[in-house]
C-alpha cells in the first residue's frame, strides 16, 4: 500500500471549520437572495424570412399600422431599424393586448448614436412604442441600407434571476464578505443574467439606472434587456446591454437606453 502525503490534521480541521462558517453565511445569504429572485424569460428564436407580421422578434421588420408608420431618424431621415417587437398578448406572465416596438438608429455613416446621445433613455435616436395591430401590416421599402436578420421568438426558457451587486443596498441585501458572493456567483446566484431576456433583474453596467418617468418623476421599471451581439447582430458602444423600461402606473411610457464599460 503506498503511503499518502503526511497530513496536518490541525489544518485539515480549521480548512473545515472554515467551511462550515462559510456554508453557515452562504446559507443565510441564499434566503435572503431566495426573497429577491425574479423569472426571467430568455427568447429562444428562429432565423425566418424577413416579413411585416405580428410576432414577436429580434431585428428584421416591424407590424405597420400604416405607410408612414415606421418612424424616421431625425438626424439622418432614414428608417430606423427594428431592434425588438413583442406580441404582448404571446408573452409569459402580464400578458395584454398590444405590440411594442423598440427602433433605433444604428447608422454608422452619420453617426446618429453619438449626435442624438443614444445611450439616453428618451433619446431620439430610439422610439419604444406600443400599437394595437389591426388587420394586416402594410408594407413599404424600408429606406435603410440593411435589416438586421429577422429571429421570431418562438418560446421562452425560464431561468431565476437576480439583482445586480449595485442594487442590494436600495434592496437591503448585505453580504457577510465576498467569499459568499464568490461561492453563490459560480452556482448563478445572486447576479443578473447577462444575456437578452424579458422581465428579471437588469444587468447593469454603469450603476443603476432606472430611468424617471417623465410624468411622474417615478422610477421606471425594466421590462426588456437586448446585450451586444446575442440574438441581435449589434454591438452598444463597447460590449454594451441595453433595457426597455416603463412607467410602473399606467401611464404608458416607455424608454430605451443603453451603457457600456
Ligand atoms: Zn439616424
Amino acid at each position: 500500500m503506498k503511503k499518502g502525503l503526511p497530513i496536518d490534521s490541525s489544518l485539515l480541521q480549521q480548512g473545515e471549520e472554515k467551511f462550515k462558517a462559510l456554508m453557515h453565511d452562504v446559507e443565510s445569504t441564499y434566503a435572503i437572495f431566495d426573497a429577491h429572485k425574479r423569472k426571467a424569460y430568455l427568447p429562444i428564436t428562429e432565423n425566418v424570412k424577413m416579413a411585416f407580421s405580428e410576432h414577436s422578434k429580434i431585428g428584421g421588420i416591424p407590424y405597420l399600422r400604416n405607410e408612414n408608420d415606421w418612424p424616421i431618424c431625425e438626424n439622418c431621415q432614414r428608417n430606423m431599424d427594428l431592434l425588438v417587437q413583442l406580441n404582448l398578448a404571446d408573452i409569459p406572465e402580464k400578458a395584454e393586448e398590444g405590440l411594442l416596438q423598440l427602433f433605433y438608429c444604428t447608422s454608422k455613416e452619420t453617426d446618429c448614436t453619438s449626435v442624438l446621445e443614444g445611450y439616453l433613455p428618451f433619446s431620439k435616436a430610439s422610439v419604444v412604442r406600443k400599437i394595437v395591430a389591426e388587420g394586416p401590416s402594410s408594407k413599404v421599402r424600408p429606406n435603410l441600407t440593411k435589416v438586421f436578420q429577422e429571429k421570431v421568438i418562438t418560446g421562452w426558457q425560464v431561468q431565476f434571476d437576480y439583482p445586480h451587486r449595485e442594487e442590494y443596498d436600495v434592496l437591503g441585501i448585505e453580504i457577510p464578505h465576498d467569499g459568499v458572493f464568490d461561492y453563490l456567483y459560480e452556482q448563478k446566484i445572486g447576479s443578473p443574467i447577462r444575456k437578452d431576456k424579458l422581465f428579471g433583474w437588469p444587468n447593469w453596467i454603469q450603476g443603476v439606472s432606472y430611468p424617471k418617468a417623465p410624468k411622474t418623476g417615478a422610477d421606471m421599471q425594466f421590462l426588456f434587456q437586448l446585450a451586444s451581439f446575442d440574438h441581435l447582430a449589434y454591438r452598444f458602444g463597447d460590449d454594451g446591454t441595453g433595457h426597455i423600461t416603463q412607467s410602473v402606473h399606467g401611464s404608458g411610457q416607455l424608454a430605451f437606453g443603453w451603457a457600456c464599460h
